[in-house]
């Protein structure tokens, strides 16, 4: 097939499955998210529905199985996702940063029994890095696995986890050698199935991020066989969560995208129904400045999101890129949201409004995937790299 007529069978395949999903937001998710969000309520329904549409299989190849989409196409997928309500987005999310993790550096036996039981959802679960005492400084974790003959022991605490509750298993991030120098040598990655040993010791409240389960999770002499360690060999842990991490850094810049997006769009159509003195406070020049800078914020954060998605499918180094995207775009979701409050007055203010929900949301997109302060000296680090005096 020459490459011209390639590309447009896969504009209408995007096409295709944007209108999918655009649909199920409007008809299935829609009418349904304020009363999920107040009520924290885990939206089981929903996740039938994004196994049916295939999002748990977006990113994994279709020889396992999965939808084998772009980082591009996955990006405006969950801009319009995130758009609607943030959490869905985080359910499928940090699934697939497990199956690329398995997908990257997993062996050819792991790849063929794991990926497409997560692909079609049979088994869902996420990323557990994070700890008690360490999130941004992942080299300090303290969960050890012990080789016992042809299995692993596993003691120690994990926190934050995304899906916690909800999910199955779980891409675990471990000390195989506490000892060695430099520290990173001595970790690897697990697939952790729940078991006996593996608990949820407790469910999470938080400001926002409402309906997705956060949990902390505790291993107590949990046994696993050998053949989890992704890619076989000890050592590789960091470099594989790291590898996850850049899809993963794409998918919160879209979902920053379509949080700024969604407080942008609620307020242009507020500030033309709300009147003060005897006009639509869009024809008030403060309000206007306001609406113009929350476009040209959303535009920019859109743009350099997929900037990062092309550059991820195009194999290209990408750091820089994503956390330019993941920074400027999480960043752009917290401004707009308090714009959006700002523009609603009182109603922003509201729990009858989504407009509250937006500025409870958005901080997370700076601290998830790497906190923003972290992002900026990954972009300059590179700029030092790329550009040597
Ligand atoms: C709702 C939610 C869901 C989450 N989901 C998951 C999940 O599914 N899996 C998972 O593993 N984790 C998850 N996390 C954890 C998240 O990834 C961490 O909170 C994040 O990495 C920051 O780590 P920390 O909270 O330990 O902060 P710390 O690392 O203690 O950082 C505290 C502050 O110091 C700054 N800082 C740290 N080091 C430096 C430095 N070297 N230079 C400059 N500034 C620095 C940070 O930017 C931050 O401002 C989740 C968190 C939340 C809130």
């Amino acid at each position: 097939m020459d490459t011209h007529v390639a590309r447009s069978q896969a504009n209408e395949e995007e096409a295709a499955l944007l209108d999918a999903i655009d649909k199920w937001l409007n008809r299935d998710v829609r009418p349904h998210v304020l009363k999920l969000e107040h009520a924290d309520e885990y939206p089981h329904e929903m996740v039938e529905q994004m196994k049916e549409l295939g999002l748990f299989g977006a990113t994994i190849d279709p020889e396992y199985g999965g939808l084998g989409l772009s980082a591009t196409t996955y990006a405006k997928i969950v801009e319009r996702i995130a758009e609607v309500w943030m959490s869905l987005s985080g359910i499928f999310n940090s699934h697939l940063i497990m199956a690329a993790c398995v997908s990257r550096m997993g062996t050819a036996a792991q790849k063929a029994e794991w990926l497409p039981k997560f692909a079609t959802g049979e088994i869902r679960g996420g990323l557990a890095l994070t700890e008690p005492d360490c999130g941004t400084d992942l080299q300090a974790i303290r969960t050890r696995a012990r080789r016992d003959g042809d299995h692993y022991v596993i003691n120690g605490t994990k926190t934050w986890i995304s899906n916690g509750i909800q999910g199955s298993c779980f891409a675990l991030l471990v000390k195989t050698d506490p000892e060695a120098t430099p520290r990173h040598k001595g970790m690897s990655m697990m697939l952790a199935p729940k078991g006996a040993g593996f608990t949820v010791s407790k469910k999470l409240e938080k400001l926002g991020y409402k309906g997705i389960d956060s949990a902390e999770l505790v291993f107590d002499d949990y046994r696993i066989p050998a053949d989890h360690l992704i890619g076989g060999e000890e050592g590789r842990g960091l470099q594989t969560a790291l590898g996850g991490l850049e899809l993963g850094r794409i998918n919160v810049a879209a979902r920053g995208v379509g949080l700024a997006s969604a407080a942008l769009k609620d307020s242009v159509k507020y500030s033309q129904i709300r009147k003060t003195m005897g006009k639509p406070i869009c024809q008030h020049q403060a309000i206007q400045l306001k609406l113009g800078e929350m476009a040209t914020r959303v535009q920019a954060a859109r743009l350099l999101t997929y900037d990062a998605a092309r550059a991820y499918d195009a194999g290209e180094r990408c750091d820089m890129e994503a956390g330019m995207a993941k920074f400027y775009a999480s960043e752009a979701a917290v401004e707009n949201s308090l714009e959006a409050m700002r523009i609603h007055g009182g109603y922003g203010y509201s729990k009858e409004y989504h407009v509250e929900r937006y500025y409870r949301d958005a901080p997370l997109m700076c601290i998830g995937e790497g906190t923003n302060e972290i992002q900026r000296m990954i972009i300059a680090k590179q700029l030092i790299e790329r550009f040597p005096a």
